[in-house]
């Protein structure tokens, strides 16, 4: 069966681009997300409680006008978003097969593995392949409660030709609160390996929380040891968990300026991730962009998955700064996982 991936669909959307204006991003938005409003939040008993040390961050930043700090047009980065505490975001793994169920599937191991490289690459684990990069502290686990508040192992499985091929608002079916879930959903992924349909602060954060909220990984490229050398270990959703959490690529806006504090506005909007012209694939050592060496190693790049390695501080920064601006109800604090999360304050 041979299959020909696109690298990443945000790829060809930030190609598109005529010029360095949000404008265009901002009418993708618009475009792609006429779609329901959210209305989980309120029907479901459990739209869990955001971290305390997050609502710290929040109130922090409130005094700079809350959403600057990381918006579409720039960063602030800021001793506030600093990993200071371990954050944990519930992961909902959406697996969609076509109608017969004899093509896409995912053994539950295999998901677990890509939740365990999610960790070990936000986490920079020692002795992993992510181990060199920054230690974000952002942590990731599949649900353990439905949004119902039963027990499950945060998996859900369905076979549909529609939805296989990344056609059908599947996510008005199968989304669990995506205020409260990362819904992370394998498909084919409209032959990309992967993207997500929006930025969390396009539109000023308005399209976050709506049902289709969302990560998608194509199946082929999803856990460990997958189907699709060389992007068999699992990178690709570390990438689009990535964008996800607020990130761009280091090629967004081509060289940009690359000294602050130009390269909070230009780039990718972060100053320690060197720029680069264009998108890089394969593992191409040395090659060098816009004066300086092609960061081949970060995540955000579209290189082989075992030529990616870290997170940069500013990275970490801007998506912990996502979780607090954008994602308030997404993540919980880990020292509350327990009493926080249910209410049950006598478990405190
Ligand atoms: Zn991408």
């Amino acid at each position: 069966m041979p299959v020909i991936l696109v690298p990443d669909s945000t790829v060809s959307m930030r190609k598109n681009r005529a010029t360095h204006s949000v404008g265009r991003l901002v009418g993708m938005v618009v475009l792609t997300l006429a779609l329901a409003p959210d209305l989980l939040c309120a029907q479901m008993a459990s739209c869990s409680a955001p971290s305390s040390s997050l609502i710290q961050q929040v109130s922090t930043i409130t005094s700079r006008t809350l959403g600057e700090s990381c918006s579409l047009a720039q960063t602030i980065p800021g001793p506030e978003f600093e990993p200071n505490d371990q954050v944990r975001i519930p992961v909902v793994v959406h697996v969609i097969q076509n109608s017969a169920c004899t093509e896409g599937g995912l053994s539950d191991s295999l998901v677990e593995s890509q939740i365990e490289i999610l960790n070990e690459d936000f986490g920079a684990l020692a002795g992993t392949p992510g181990g060199g990069g920054f230690d974000t502290q952002i942590e990731f686990y599949l649900a353990d409660r439905t949004p119902d508040g039963n027990p499950t192992n945060g998996i859900t499985r369905s076979c549909n030709d529609s939805w296989y091929q990344d056609t059908g608002a599947y996510w008005e079916t199968l989304a669990w609160n995506p205020t409260a879930y990362l819904n992370l959903y394998t498909n084919t992924a409209a032959n990309a390996r992967g993207y997500v349909p929006f930025l969390p602060a396009e539109g000023g954060g308005s399209s976050v929380g709506l049902l289709e909220d969302r990560v998608v990984v194509n199946w082929l490229v999803f856990g460990r040891n997958g189907a699709f050398p060389p992007h068999d270990q699992g990178r690709t959703a570390t990438h689009e968990v990535g964008h996800y959490l607020g990130l761009f690529h280091p090629y967004f806006d081509g060289c940009g300026i690359e000294t602050p504090p130009d390269c909070y506005t230009t780039g990718d909007r972060l100053c320690d991730t060197p720029p680069d012209a264009v998108s890089h694939d394969i593992c191409p050592v040395g090659a060098m962009s816009c004066g300086v060496e092609v960061p081949i190693w970060n995540y955000m790049e579209l290189t082989d998955d075992t030529c990616m390695t870290g997170f940069t501080s500013e990275q970490s920064q801007r998506m912990r700064c996502t979780l607090a601006t954008y994602r308030t109800q997404l993540a919980e604090s880990a020292l509350f996982s327990d009493g926080f999360e249910s209410g049950d304050t006598g478990a405190w």
